[in-house]
């Protein structure tokens, strides 16, 4: 499903830099990425999700190459296929939460908003526990409804590829479970893949494979 091959990568500053030789995740692969902060794992996800373009180098998601695509055509790849949560959340705050989940259905005309959308919109905020906040700003949410809100926005358009940036992190031990029980939930019902950083070492027996992405640095192969 995602194949990166001798994938360069440098920040503009020049002070950081990813090199993956080879980097694969297969379909209906649940896999975790784990390593030390700084170490590259939000860069990495970035690049999977065509939000970053290597220097060098290849990020092929199926058949596409995602970074031979135009800029609007992979904006509009990333949002119909791969639901990203985002280690800061990225909430817009000058909208709800409920406009925070509908979001992606409000920038693409590749996504078509409608009644049933509407449905499964609220009925995945109850199931995250956020039902009763769907009309509150983003900004007067707590760390864990923000969070929550952050994982619905990006389940609600049923992605083939879900990103998860520390999508469990600073959650209380019943909400972390509830969480990751959704994120594999929704990976298994829609046949998708799910390639997941985090730092909860209990949780990781739980995937199929988990990548020390220690092991990234100087380019050795995954
Ligand atoms: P991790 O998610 O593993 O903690 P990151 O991918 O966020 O690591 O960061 C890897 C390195 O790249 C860090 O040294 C960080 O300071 C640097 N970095 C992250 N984002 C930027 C940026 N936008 N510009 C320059 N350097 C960055
Ligand atoms: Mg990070």
């Amino acid at each position: 499903m995602i194949k990166i091959s001798a994938l360069q990568f440098e920040y503009p500053s020049g002070e950081f830099r990813l090199n993956i030789l080879n980097f694969e995740v297969n379909r209906g692969e649940k896999v975790a990425v784990i390593g030390p902060s700084g170490s590259g794992k939000t860069t990495l996800l970035n690049l999977v999700a065509g939000i970053f373009l290597p220097q060098m180098g290849s990020i092929r998601f199926g058949d596409m190459e995602v970074t031979q695509l135009s800029d609007t055509a992979r904006r509009d790849f990333r949002i119909t296929n791969i639901g990203f949560v985002f280690q800061d959340f990225e909430l817009l705050d000058y909208l709800n939460v409920q406009d925070n989940i509908l979001h992606p259905y409000r920038i693409t005309s590749a996504l078509q908003l409608n009644r049933q959308v509407r449905d499964r919109a609220v009925a995945l905020a109850q199931e995250m526990g956020i039902g009763d906040k769907l009309r509150r700003q983003s900004t007067e949410l707590s760390h864990g409804e923000k969070q929550r809100t952050a994982i619905c926005r990006a389940l609600l358009p049923q992605p083939k590829l879900i990103l998860a940036d520390e999508a469990t992190g600073n959650l209380d031990p019943a909400n972390k479970i509830k969480i990751l029980d959704l994120l594999f939930r929704s990976t298994a019902t829609h046949d998708a893949t799910l390639l997941a950083v985090t730092h909860d070492h209990e949780l990781l027996k739980r995937f199929d494979r988990v990548i020390d992405f220690q092991t990234f640095q100087g380019g050795k192969s995954v």
